[in-house]
């Protein structure tokens, strides 16, 4: 059996903490609103929620239940194939909470749920226009499941007001099958990338992220960009994979910084309009960020 990678020095990461933290973690019991942040245990919660640096507060909130209807080797996230029905006042409520929190920057995202007619698209549209309407100045990022590539749904999704359409695409094309769900495959979300931005009102952006180090070879993470590209997507990020627990896949490879680097500058040159690349970087890390830069740039 082979022993698991030791980490890297550039894998320690700090567990959040401090008074602010618990402020914040008291408030969102109150509201009802779950968190990646939380239940991911992201190590840079306390940047993102505090709006670190730049002063643009992030989060990123689940809708439609704890419970996907898919199982990806590399995600910690419950899976049934009969989840619960999602909660009609949902799109309502989490819009009222996520107001009443005063971010800039919110990621609503949601497990996969095959099991709805419509993949979960409405609750999604719905959730972002009460947000919009009760917030016009918050920026609305809706990272989505692939819909099983419904042209109807993507466009529903893309046209409800959001201003980033995120899609990942997860891993390189060649570990598409190892890495995720069988349901999941390259072409479908590369497609779905393509679709959104064609719906989309102009200026709306589209956003994709992978995960690097579950065996990849650097040409294979070029190719893949470049495909990305040409499917007019605007904002790619890369982040190191790490293993949730034994049951799942294991890391191949911690990437070095270095590395990271270097696929940051690749992605510029090839005309994306901001790249994010980094050891601890998540999909959504300061998200908000990135949405204000690439547009003043
Ligand atoms: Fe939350 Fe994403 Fe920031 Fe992690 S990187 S704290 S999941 S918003
Ligand atoms: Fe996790 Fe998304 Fe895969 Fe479901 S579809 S198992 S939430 S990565």
């Amino acid at each position: 059996k082979k022993k698991p990678l030791p980490k890297p020095k550039w894998m320690q990461a700090t567990i959040p903490g401090g008074p602010k933290y618990a402020a914040i973690k008291a408030k969102l019991r109150e509201l009802n609103l779950h968190t990646v942040c939380e239940e991911a245990k992201c190590p840079n919660l306390g940047e993102c929620w505090s709006g670190g640096e730049t002063g643009t507060a992030t989060a990123t909130i689940m809708i439609l239940g704890d419970t996907c209807t898919r199982g990806c080797r590399f995600c910690n996230v419950k899976t049934s194939a009969h989840p619960l029905a999602p909660d009609p006042n949902e799109p309502l409520n989490v819009a009222n909470a996520i107001a009443s929190w005063g971010l800039d920057y919110v990621v609503i995202t949601s497990v996969d749920r095959d099991d709805l007619p419509d993949q979960g698209s409405g609750h999604f549209a719905e959730t972002i226009q009460n947000l919009k309407s009760l917030k016009p100045n918050m920026l609305i990022e809706a990272l989505v499941p692939d819909f099983r590539g419904d042209p109807l749904f993507v466009e529903k999704v893309a046209k409800c007001g959001l201003d980033v359409f995120a899609h990942n695409i997860e891993t390189v094309e060649e570990l598409q099958r190892w890495v995720r769900d069988h349901r999941a495959n390259f072409n479908q979300s590369i497609d779905v990338l393509k679709m959104a931005k064609e719906f989309a009102p102009a200026g709306t952006l589209t956003k994709t992220s992978i995960m690097l180090g579950c065996g990849e070879t650097p040409d294979q993470v070029i190719n893949t960009m470049e495909k990305v590209r040409i499917a007019g997507v605007d904002v790619m990020t890369f982040g190191q994979y790490m293993r949730p627990s034994k049951r799942h896949m294991p890391v191949a490879e911690y990437i070095t910084p270095e590395a990271f680097e270097k696929y940051r500058a690749i992605g510029t040159d090839m005309g994306f309009r901001y790249v994010a690349s980094g050891p601890m970087v998540r999909s959504s890390y300061k998200a908000g960020e990135y949405y204000i830069k690439s547009m003043i740039e």
